[in-house]
């Protein structure tokens, strides 16, 4: 195959000629220059070095691959860039030290947390990376952030811990 100035179109790994049938259609589009094995070598290779990349939502998110499948992923990875800033790199709850990410969620230090959702109508996590990692966060799992509430009575009128 040859590429846009007519020069034939090899791997960049291997120099084997790019054909339609050892590369992907989407790397044609892209003129990605990159046979299936090699592509695959340089996934497995990524993945290998970024173990932190390769979470449960992205493999489910490569199986599946509905649209919302694509958007959780994109979240979830927002969510790890974040965690992982606020916790000073330990995926810890500030409160008990659960490891968890699942469970973890961004508490405002100082409260307000639902107003401040309402005023900025955005995903949580891609305000805090546009803003430049804000102060007055941290990372608190549920537990700790509902034993929070209780304590500072943020709580709905009515309800108790023991009902
Ligand atoms: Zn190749
Ligand atoms: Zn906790």
């Amino acid at each position: 195959m040859l590429n846009r100035r007519g020069k034939l179109r090899v791997c960049r790994d291997c120099k084997e000629p790019i054909t339609t049938e050892n590369t992907n259609p989407s790397n044609i589009r892209k003129n990605n220059n990159l046979c299936r094995k090699c592509q695959a070598k340089r996934e497995k290779d990524f993945r290998r070095t970024h173990p932190d990349y390769d979470t449960v939502w992205h493999r489910k998110a490569r199986k599946g691959s509905t649209y919302q499948d694509r958007c959780e992923a994109r979240r979830n990875k927002r969510r790890i860039i974040v965690m992982k800033h606020y916790s000073n790199g330990t995926n810890k709850c500030a409160g008990c030290g659960i490891e968890d990410i699942v469970v973890l969620t961004i508490d405002h230090i100082n409260g307000g947390g639902t107003q401040h959702r309402k005023k900025i109508h955005q995903d949580m996590y891609n305000w805090l990376i546009k803003n430049n990692f804000p102060e007055g966060y941290q990372v608190l799992c549920w537990n700790c952030q509902y034993r929070k509430k209780i304590k500072n009575r943020e709580m709905i009128k009515g309800w108790r811990p023991s009902a």
